[in-house]
């Protein structure tokens, strides 16, 4: 190793970690880098790519899932080379196709094996949990559950989407009742089902339609019933024009570009409103950061709902089997908060409560939540979190989304000081980015981390 060789430890080996490794190994040679993941089957796939979503297609296509900014094309030649051995997953490989998720993860885990096999131990990817990392002069000591102590310069934390934050329920008890699944994201919410049940989903966003998906691929012939606060499902991607080609509208306030967004839609009638929404995703992240606090309280208070329904959606034939089902009366959206009442040897009684009190009662066989990533950072079930939030190494940002870091994610301690050689990067720069949790803005906040640590 050369004098100016670096120990970088990654915590997370989702595709934000595992992206980071394969960058830092393109970027900077001499780095010996340790990738640290706790789940042995994440590797490379993290939550939303593991094996248990075969049935399940990305919710991009194609062409947008390249792990390389430089490479848009990467996925997709990639694809071909294989398609082949995908042939009953991916029938037509092409630009647009939405490909199964577990299918995307073996591409990064094939791409990571890559990196480690041209690095020889230089890239070291370890099953373990990290549960302490502390401070030690310019470096960092990273101690893991099975006692191991590591000293680096350099920490990325990659920690990616936690659990949803659990239904309400005034019995605690039914927490660990195996008819409420707290988590929608692993098979287990399929185990021991006859087909005929009557399940609660409780959310109308991506998670519950995987979740459709994952019923029906498996024959489900019973009844399922979505509920949300707003009840709004999710909408389908047209891919029939590019994104609208927009300039950077200027630093506007969340109100003046609401006005703007619908100004573009209205001036654009002969293009799908899509086009619009992609148009300014590149500059979401500017505006974003352009705003107070109090303008990005007033954005998740009252535009939030609108955007994330426009920016996060689903392939069309995802779209249709929803409407399908709702059609044949299998399945039925109910617009409230659920929240658990109690539970006997078959059901759990729950109510759906709206904006003032309870409207319907009604009992099911499974309740499963689907209400999406966990965004309290004050709730999140991780020691390794609460103990940087304990030593001040981390703090939470006043919008509560995300931890408080730089523009290159170096991340900020308690007492607002920048933390030389701790980063952050993937859904956990939320607060700071906003559009930070899909692949797109994952790699190239990866790779450009990767350039500044040569
Ligand atoms: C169900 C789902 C589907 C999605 N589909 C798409 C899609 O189609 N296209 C797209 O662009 N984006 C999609 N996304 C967005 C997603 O945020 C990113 O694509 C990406 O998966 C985020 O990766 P990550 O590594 O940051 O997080 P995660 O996948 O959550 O990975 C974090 C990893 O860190 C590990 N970890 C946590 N704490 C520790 C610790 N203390 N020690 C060791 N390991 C630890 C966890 O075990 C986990 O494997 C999806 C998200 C979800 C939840």
């Amino acid at each position: 190793m050369s004098e100016h060789s670096k120990t970088i430890v990654i915590v997370g080996g989702g595709l934000s970690g595992t992206c980071m490794a394969i960058a830092l190994h393109q970027t900077c040679p001499n780095h010996q880098i340790i990738l640290f993941e706790k789940n042995p089957e994440a590797p490379g796939r993290g939550i939303a790519y593991h094996t248990d979503f075969t049935h399940q297609p990305l919710n991009v296509p194609a062409a947008g899932m390249s792990l390389f900014p430089d490479q848009p094309d990467h996925f997709v030649q990639w694809l071909l080379k294989n398609r082949f051995r995908y042939k009953h997953l991916v029938p037509e490989v092409h630009a647009k196709a939405f490909v199964s998720r577990k299918v995307f993860g073996d591409y990064v885990t094939e791409e990571l094996e890559k990196s480690m096999h041209g690095a020889g131990s230089r890239i070291q990817v370890r099953i373990d949990q990290v549960r302490k990392i502390e401070k030690s002069g310019e470096r960092f000591i990273v101690g893991t559950e099975s006692q191991v102590q590591i000293t680096a310069d350099v920490v990325i934390l990659g920690l990616g989407n936690f659990a949803p934050a659990d239904i309400l329920s005034d019995d605690d008890s039914i927490y660990n009742d195996p008819k409420y699944l707290s988590n929608p994201w692993t098979d287990k919410v399929y185990s021991g089902l006859t087909g005929y049940e009557n399940i609660l989903l409780a959310g109308t966003g991506l998670s519950a339609v995987d979740v459709i998906l994952g019923l029906r691929v498996r024959g489900f012939e019973g009844h399922i019933t979505m509920c949300s606060r707003r009840g709004r499902l999710p909408l389908p991607h047209d891919l029939s024009h590019p994104p609208l080609v927009i300039e950077y509208p200027g630093d506007l306030s969340p109100k003046a570009w609401f006005l703007l967004v619908r100004q573009l839609i209205r001036n654009n009638r002969d293009q799908p409103w899509i086009t619009v929404i992609e148009g300014l995703r590149p500059h979401t992240s500017r505006i974003w950061q352009s705003w107070s606090i109090e303008e990005k309280r007033y954005f998740l208070r009252k535009i939030r709902p609108f955007w994330e329904i426009a920016r996060h959606r689903i392939p069309h034939e995802s779209f249709q089997l929803v409407q399908e089902l709702i059609q044949q009366g299998k399945l039925k959206i109910e617009v409230g908060t659920p929240r658990m009442i109690s539970a006997d040897s078959t059901e759990i009684t729950v109510q759906i409560c709206g904006e003032q009190e309870p409207y319907c009662t009604a009992r099911f066989s499974k309740v499963i939540n689907c209400t999406g990533p966990e965004s309290n950072w004050r709730k999140i079930k991780s020691d390794l979190i609460q103990s940087l939030l304990d030593d001040g190494l981390i703090a939470i940002d006043d919008t509560g989304l995300g931890i408080a870091c730089d523009a290159d994610g170096s991340v900020t301690g308690s007492g607002g000081q920048r933390i030389n050689g701790l980063y952050c990067i993937g859904p956990m720069r939320k607060a700071q980015l906003w559009e930070t949790t899909a692949l797109r803005e994952i790699r190239d906040q990866v790779f450009q981390l990767a350039k500044s640590l040569n």
